[in-house]
């Protein structure tokens, strides 16, 4: 890099991936350093404040906190898990999808059978199709061993039944237009194109949260706080304020990276 310091890696950008491989690299004797064109550290992370309350710019909530689940496993074995204040949002709604001109709210509830026990009352005549979706949710997920930390050597989305867009299957469970749309409601969280995100996009997203819903009490920035610390606890290096503009390698492996504004 431009100040001269050699470093075995540089991580561009300190958001939530730069610095899980920074503490990752750094737990693997590598010498490290994290480059962040931003004063705050987090990227999606970050937080801002008026009238002395703490607005997320991103990460909102989080999915799969509880004990065993797969986040938790993570965040545990980032260091970070029980340096975090957590609140666990409602069980029996932690989204609610609402339509111009209709007073319900239908409720996004935590738990595969509150899941369906939440929606029934709105839906009286579904039980099938809510208990199909998610049947179709968790078997989705199953198959995508990493997301439970598993170890496979398959490529999991070399299988077309996969690729089905997420509007086709959902539409495949009900002819209940109404239905249909609070089930894709929780689409727009992820930039879900109906025509074009796979349906195996949703199930991974959705499931997290069904699975258990949280918020950070300190907001999303604790998160990168934290995991900041642990990577510097294990020799990495991070610094805020270098924009890197411009990477030179040599051919061979070696790079230099120029930082500036
Ligand atoms: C609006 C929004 C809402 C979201 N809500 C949720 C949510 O509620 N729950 C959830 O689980 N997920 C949510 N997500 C997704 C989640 O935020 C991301 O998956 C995750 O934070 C991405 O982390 P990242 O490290 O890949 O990228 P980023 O967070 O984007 O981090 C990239 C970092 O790189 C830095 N950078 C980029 N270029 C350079 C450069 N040239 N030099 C130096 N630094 C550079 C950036 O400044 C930034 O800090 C949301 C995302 C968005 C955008």
């Amino acid at each position: 890099m431009s100040a001269d310091r050699d470093f075995d890696v540089v991580v561009i950008g300190a958001g939530l991936g730069g610095l899980e491989c920074a503490f990752i690299l750094a737990s693997e004797g590598k010498k490290v350093v994290v480059l962040e064109q931003n004063s705050q550290l987090g990227g999606s992370l970050q937080v801002f404040s008026r009238n002395k309350r703490l607005f997320d710019t991103g990460v909102h909530y989080l999915g799969g906190l509880a004990p065993g689940q797969n986040l938790h496993r993570y965040f545990s074995y980032f260091g970070i898990m029980d340096k975090l204040k957590l609140h666990r949002m409602d069980p029996d709604g932690f989204d609610r999808i609402s339509f111009d001109g209709d007073p319900t709210d239908y409720p996004i509830a935590q738990g595969y059978e509150n899941f369906v026990q939440q929606l029934l009352p709105h839906f009286p005549r579904e039980e099938r199709a809510l208990r199909r979706y998610i049947a179709d949710i968790r078997d989705t997920c199953d198959r995508f061993p990493l997301y439970y930390l598993r170890y496979a050597e398959h490529n999991e989305l070399e299988d077309p039944a996969l690729l089905i867009n997420a509007r086709d299957h959902i539409a495949s469970l009900t002819q209940d237009v109404k239905l249909r749309a609070v089930l894709g409601g929780n689409n727009v969280l992820h930039g879900g194109r109906g025509d074009r995100t796979p349906f195996y996009m949703h199930a991974l997203v959705l499931n997290t949260y069904i699975e258990s819903a949280w918020r950070c009490v300190d907001g999303g920035v604790a998160i990168a706080k934290h995991l900041a610390q642990q990577a510097r606890a294990q020799g990495a290096t991070i610094l805020n304020r270098k924009r890197v503009v411009a990477l030179e390698t040599d051919g061979k492996g070696a790079c230099r990276a120029h930082f500036g504004w």
